[in-house]
């Protein structure tokens, strides 16, 4: 890597999980990366925060309410200072920026990934919903303006890592491994009556919200299965789910003579994010290692579809295709919202979005403004229902 030219680095979502551990990547490395932008939707404070130690070009806050409070913050800094969705999506575009890290939440990702994406810049994914939503679309973008798509995922690191020096080998499958989370071993019984609070408890993974709700609902690994057929290029019946309830290996690939790669470590999202910044290179780094003589088991399951129906769900937008992907995912933005605010139940969440996806209008060869009013319309049909 070139030192004497810093590589400048724009985070959307910096005031999440992903963007603050992203953070500190940068801080631990300051001699290879500069922060060029910063974006967030909602918390002005840590934004102001953040934009003071790191001094980037150019800051951006999704609600507009703010745009005061920011811009009177860092009055005495030479840092510009935009407000709205749409500002977000131009930051994606600027043109020093080397590496754009996506690390917002849901759907509002996509147009500033697609931004990225026409203006060349390499992407480090960690919106999966991104590709949920149009993963065709934006594949097809990504070739067209040659952009590279490194995952920042875990379980998708760990297969691109697996598949680092393989060329073109061919993949016989890809195997994403699932802690199971808070509510693996509960009965649908259980599951009747759990709360937020208990889904927010993660047992392996400390992460937002929104994806802490979706582990404990197995939404997130329905999201996997699909961002990987993108990634990838796989078919769905090549990828499979493992329920691996310690976290340590986060995914594994499977070729074509039956040797099976897998990526091993302790759950720490800093290290997917690190390699994305510095793939192919890696860098030394003092996160904690994993310990053979402390851990000395794994254990393998297989994810039992009955108590978690949305992996099922997932297979069945998958293998739909079209617009189903998006509807699927609008769906869920609003029923987890509605169960983080216990408005609905837990198993309500599953039973909401199978009668969303049998409902709403399937449109088989979607466009970008297809996928717009899908989400519209599916987030405003799932609130009806709820009512
Ligand atoms: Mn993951």
């Amino acid at each position: 890597m070139d030192i004497q030219q810093k590589k400048q680095i724009a985070i959307l979502g910096s005031t999440g999980s992903i963007g603050t551990q992203a953070l500190d990547v940068i801080a631990a490395n300051n001699s290879l990366f500069e922060v060029y932008a910063l974006t967030a939707n909602n918390n002005v404070d840590l934004l102001i925060e953040q934009a003071c130690k790191f001094n980037p070009e150019m800051v951006a806050i999704g609600n507009e309410k703010h745009y005061r409070t920011l811009k009177d913050a860092l009055s005495d800094l030479p840092i510009k200072v935009f407000a709205g969705a749409d500002s977000i999506a131009q930051v994606a575009e600027m043109q020093p920026i080397d590496i754009v890290l996506t690390a917002m939440v849901g759907y509002s990702g996509l147009k500033p990934t697609i931004n990225a994406i026409k203006a060349g810049k390499k992407v480090a994914l960690a919106n999966k919903e991104t590709l949920v939503v149009a993963g065709e679309l934006i594949c097809n973008l990504a070739a067209k303006y040659k952009a590279s798509i490194i995952p920042v995922d875990s379980e998708h690191s760990a297969i691109f890592q697996c598949l680092a020096g393989e060329g073109n080998n061919p993949i016989e499958k890809l195997i994403l491994t699932a802690s199971g989370g808070p509510f693996r071993t509960k009965s649908l019984d259980e599951l009747k009556t759990v709360t937020s609070t208990q889904a927010l408890k993660h047992p392996n993974w400390d992460m937002g919200a929104k994806v802490t709700i979706d582990s404990a609902s197995m939404m997130n690994k329905g999201f996997e299965i699909i961002e990987a057929k993108w990634l990838f290029g796989v078919s769905p019946d090549q990828i499979q789910v493992v329920v691996h309830p310690q976290s340590i290996i986060h995914s594994m690939v499977q070729f074509a003579d039956g040797a099976i790669k897998a990526q091993l470590g302790v759950p720490d999202m800093k290290l997917p994010i690190q390699y994305a910044f510095t793939y192919p290179e890696r860098l030394k780094t003092d996160f904690p290692r994993f310990d053979f003589d402390v851990c000395s088991q794994f254990t393998f399951e297989k994810p039992d579809l009955g108590r978690f129906r949305n992996l099922a769900f997932a297979y069945d937008a998958m293998n739909k295709g079209g617009n189903m992907p998006c509807i699927l995912n609008a769906a869920n933005e609003i029923v987890v919202s509605e169960f983080l605010k216990d408005k609905i139940g837990f198993l309500q969440m599953s039973d909401i979005i199978e009668v969303i996806m049998a409902k709403a209008d399937y449109i088989a060869k979607p466009t970008y403004d297809d996928y717009v009013k899908t989400d519209a319309l599916v987030r405003l049909l799932t609130k009806e229902i709820i009512e």
